[in-house]
């Protein structure tokens, strides 16, 4: 997973505690981290409120710094404990921007960084949340975001790396086994050897 450095270089405190994930979408059908950094000094914010901006490319940008406290979420403190990140895009109805299909790549992309951080900060799927879910009077990241689909792929990566583990035990497992067979073999063969210069020997 690569992640594009922004420096956007904002001047706030380094009081986050990361505990929670927060999606939001930009209700932009086309924009930049760029953007989204001068409409929130517009607003008189310190620059981009949220962590992580993704392109519908799947581009992954940094906002502020992980440990940089947000502002993407005034609801219930989260500005102070969780990760805020925001997708290209405009996942509702709302004038000429709306786009009904978020991007494989921009999804793929949303689901690896999710499970980077979930890693990092020990953070489970009931800890993932829409801006929506503090903020009810948006709809953040938007009702056309396919929300059961994505918390199904953070699960499923998981399983995966729970099943590649037991197959990789497997393995282990019979490689012990055929090395005592071969070390058993090799054995026998050094008798036989003996037996068979022993025999020429006299
Ligand atoms: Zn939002």
């Amino acid at each position: 997973m690569k992640i594009i450095q922004t420096k956007l270089n904002i001047d706030v405190p380094r009081n986050n505690k990361p505990s929670y994930i927060i999606i939001h979408h930009a209700l932009a059908k086309n924009c930049t981290i760029q953007d989204v950094h001068s409409w929130h000094r517009s607003f008189g914010w310190a620059g981009c409120g949220y962590h992580y901006f993704i392109d519908k490319r799947g581009n992954i940008f940094t906002g502020r710094e992980e440990n940089q406290r947000g502002s993407h979420c005034k609801e219930e403190g989260m500005n102070y404990k969780s990760i805020g990140i925001c997708l290209e895009g405009c996942y509702q109805e709302h004038k000429n921007q709306t786009e009904k299909q978020v991007p494989k790549s921009q999804l793929e992309s949303l689901t690896n960084l999710t499970k980077y951080l979930m890693n990092k900060y020990d953070i489970g799927t009931d800890r993932v949340k829409k801006h929506h879910d503090y903020a009810v009077y948006k709809l953040c990241p938007g009702n056309y975001f396919p929300w059961d689909k994505y918390i199904y792929m953070l699960s499923q990566n998981k399983d995966n790396i729970i099943e590649l583990k037991k197959e990789n035990e497997k393995i282990q497992e019979e490689n012990t086994r055929y090395n005592k067979i071969l070390s058993d073999i090799k054995v026998e063969l050094d008798k036989i050897e003996r037996m068979i210069q022993d025999g020429t020997n006299t």
